[in-house]
This record gives structure tokens, sequence and C-alpha cells, in this order.
């Protein structure tokens, strides 16, 4: 059993989330975009989230810190079902919970300070004032590998690594204990990727931070996550430890994707799987199993029956009819 494992069985989870589903009305018709999602993460645990574009993995990092109101299902904090919270008592929770964007120019004002934008949430929640404010403001640019003297500066007179460490800054104000990192690497370059993964790795040691960290790279998801959950129209394909999932991935999918993951050793071959066809519209997803459009190993029982969700190995868990 790894050490991520062990302590996943003995941790009491920060985050557990039950049959959590979100479903928006378009033109008169229901898209599910998150189904019926269960997974706990544990104190200090990142946990990847990965998928292709639409795969629903944003909407659900924005429904567990209640950016969008779940169609169904629970979330709890430390225990407490947030998502039945009134607002007054959410606010607490509201401060525990924080998220990174992906554009880190676009989750930026043009027209505040660096100052103003990581002093902003300080302000909404009444946390410090005055010298004591100033001095927070200080810290947090210094923990972000910025300097006091860019506080004075705008967003736009920043490299865009340097705009995302910002928008960490402001992440960090309120001391969370959960951040959501939506895809917060995919606007930078390849060059700036790794600085801004391991600036966020060497945070999370320092504070104890967990993470929801959703991206569609997966070799930066395997190098910063303990876990991956891999996702496909709004569905859970697989579930396991990110070293477990790129050795021995069990479902379809998520053997397509790890085989478009470039290996360092040049002596190990790996056979490309390359997906057919398009991502089916979640308004009409396919019966049975939704990857079985696209799924080479599709049987008759694929089209009629949803696969049911089963720990196939100790911690690895899959939906797939072939390990039903
Ligand atoms: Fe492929 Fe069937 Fe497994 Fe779906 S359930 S991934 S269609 S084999």
């Amino acid at each position: 059993m790894s050490v991520v494992e062990k302590e996943v069985k003995t941790k009491t989870p920060l985050i557990e989330i039950k049959n959590l589903s979100k479903s928006f009305t378009i033109g008169g018709q229901e898209l599910k975009a998150v189904n019926n999602i269960s997974l706990s993460i544990q104190p200090g645990e990142t946990v990847g989230l990965v998928g292709e574009s639409g795969c629903g993995k944003s909407t659900l990092g924005k429904t567990v810190i209640r950016l969008h109101r779940a169609t169904s299902g629970e979330v709890l904090f430390e225990g407490e079902n947030i998502l039945s919270l009134p607002e007054k008592p959410m606010k607490k929770f509201r401060k525990e919970m924080q998220i990174i964007f992906q554009d880190p120019y676009a989750s930026l004002n043009p027209r505040m300070t660096v100052e103003e934008l990581i002093g902003e949430p300080l302000s909404i929640h009444k946390i410090v004032t005055g010298k004591a404010k100033k001095d927070r403001i200080k810290e947090l640019i210094l923990q972000v590998g910025l300097k006091p003297e860019h506080l004075q500066r705008y967003p736009h007179e920043f490299s865009g690594g340097q705009r995302q460490r910002i928008g960490i800054a402001r992440s960090l104000a309120l001391n969370p204990k959960f951040i959501v990192c939506d895809e917060p690497i995919s606007a930078l370059d390849v060059s700036i990727q790794a600085q801004v993964v391991n600036l966020l790795k060497q945070l999370q040691q320092e504070l104890g931070l967990t993470y929801l960290f959703i991206a569609h790279d997966l070799s930066m998801v395997k190098y910063i996550s303990d876990r991956i959950l891999v996702m496909y129209l709004g569905n859970m394909m697989e579930l396991a430890d990110s070293e477990t999932l790129s050795r021995e991935p069990l479902h379809p999918y998520t053997q397509a994707l790890m085989s478009a993951v470039p290996i360092p050793d040049p002596e190990v071959k790996r056979e490309r799987i390359v997906l057919e066809g398009e991502v089916p519209s979640p308004l009409n997803p396919p019966s049975g199993c939704v990857f079985r459009t696209r799924c080479i190993h599709a049987m008759d029982i694929c089209t009629k029956q949803v696969p049911n969700w089963k720990e196939v190995k100790n911690g690895h868990f899959t939906a797939c009819h072939l390990y039903n």
C-alpha cells in the first residue's frame, strides 16, 4: 500500500462529494454537465481532475465550492453539508474554500493595483485593516515569489506567470484550507507551467493546503496529484493514485489519454491510441456507457446498461463493463 493510500484510509476527509449532479437548461433541454459524482479528498491531498474540454471538470470544481448551485447531491466540508447552508453561515466556509482561475488576466481587475487586488478579499471579509493589512499583503506577495515593489503596479505590467502568482496570492489571502485550481496552467507557456506547479506544491507543504487540480495536460496532473479522477461527458470513468493510473490505466478512455503522455525513457515504447470521433453532445448523451461511441472495446451490453462504479483493485475504481 502506498503512503498516500495509507493516509487516505486513516484521515477524515476534508471534502466529501456525494452523488453530486449539476444540470443546466439550454433551449428547454436538460444538459447534465456533472452526473452523480462521489469523491472524498483528504486534508493535504491533491486530487487531479482530467478529461477533454467540455467534460464537466470546471463545472464540478465550481459546484463543489458553491459558485454554481448543485442540482442534487451533497458536499461535506469537514462533515458539514455546505450545499444546504443559508448564505450567512456559509460565509465562514467561503473563506476556507478558494479558486484559482485559468486565465489570470481575465480574473484580475485591470484598474486595480496588485496591492488592491490582494487586499480585496481581506477587506470584503473584514479580516485586517491598516498596517496589519499592509503587512499581510507584503507577506503574501513574498510567499508567491514576487517582490513588495510589485504591489503598486497593474496586472498588464506582468507576464502571464507573474499574473498567475498574483491570482494565487489573492486566493491565499484568507488562509483557506481547500483550493480549486481550475486549469491554472493551461493559459501559460510550457516553460512557465512547471514554475507555477512547483509554487503550488511548495505552498501546499508550507500551508497544509488541499487541492482539486483541474487540467487537461495529464503529464502535469500526474506530477502534482496524489490521486487522479478521469471524467468523460460529466461522468466518472476512473479513479486511482496517480502512479497506478499512469502505469496501469484500466478504462479504455484513460488508456487513450495516457497513451498520449510522452515517456521520458526512450527505451520504453507505448502504443498511441487515437480516439476516433468527437465527444457526443451532453444534450443527447449515448445510452448505456457514455464512452461507447468512441470505445474500441464496445460490446452489446455497453449500449444497454450503464456500467457500475467498481473498486477493481485496492483504491482503484472504474466504470466499465470489461471489469463489471
Ligand atoms: Fe468501452 Fe463498454 Fe467499457 Fe464503455 S463499458 S468503456 S463502451 S468497454
